[in-house]
């Protein structure tokens, strides 16, 4: 079934997919729509919570690549199979695969169990996973990779060449803003970017009625 027609016959109402490269403010949008009550799925966190201990798939995975594909407390083993993936294209397809559909599953359930008048789904990789039929709309923020940049080495007190290195292999800004709804321009202020999101938060209201 396509992703769209599942999401008709779910019935989940209006669904924004959220996306932006690293440091552009994706979280920080994320969060001031939830000052106005709005739930936020988070698909990395659902992403962790499909491959958790315990999880099902977890031996298909093993199977797969191996006993070494599990550490002795039965978790995943993310550095062995990083490894083995990033040399092996066909690998890297294969986990992909596996994983997409129990990931897209549990994202459209918790789509489906939010409360709120409308529901923000934060992904990361929407672009480059290819994920835009989920939603009804995509809200792309973006900025110059110049401000990614200093955005992201001063939150994470990372490393200048680290940083570059995931803009490098994110999704170009152009890409994601072609399949954009609705983009946010967080290049000025955060009270500059609070009246962005106030607008569109009124802006998805007015598209219920
Ligand atoms: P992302 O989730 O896209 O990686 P964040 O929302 O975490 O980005 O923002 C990265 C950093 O930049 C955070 O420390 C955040 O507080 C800051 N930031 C985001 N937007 C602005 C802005 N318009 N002005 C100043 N700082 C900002």
């Amino acid at each position: 079934m396509a992703a769209n027609s599942l999401f008709n016959s779910l019935n989940i109402g209006l669904t924004i997919g959220l996306t932006g490269g690293i440091g552009s403010g994706k979280s920080s949008v994320a969060r001031l729509f939830a000052k106005h009550g709005i739930e936020i799925v988070d698909a990395d966190s659902i992403a962790r919570d499909v491959v958790a201990v315990g999880e099902p798939v977890l031996s298909t995975i093993a199977d797969y690549f191996g006993d070494n594909a599990l550490l002795e407390d039965g978790s995943l083993n993310r550095a062995f199979v990083r490894q083995l993936t990033f040399s092996d294209p066909a690998k890297k397809t294969w986990l992909n695969a596996t994983l997409h559909p129990l990931i897209r599953e549990r994202l459209l359930s918790s789509m489906h169990a939010a409360s709120s008048a409308y529901c923000i789904v934060d992904v990361p990789l929407l672009t480059e996973n290819n994920m835009k039929g989920l939603f009804t709309r995509v809200l792309v923020v973006d900025c110059s990779e110049a401000l990614q940049l200093e955005r992201a080495l001063t939150r994470d007190n990372s490393d200048e060449k680290v940083i570059k290195n995931i803009i490098a292999a994110q999704a170009k800004r152009e890409e994601r803003k072609a399949i954009a709804d609705d983009i946010i321009e967080n290049t000025g202020t955060l009270a500059e970017l609070q009246k962005q999101v106030d607008k569109l938060h009124a802006f998805y209201c007015s598209l219920l009625k």
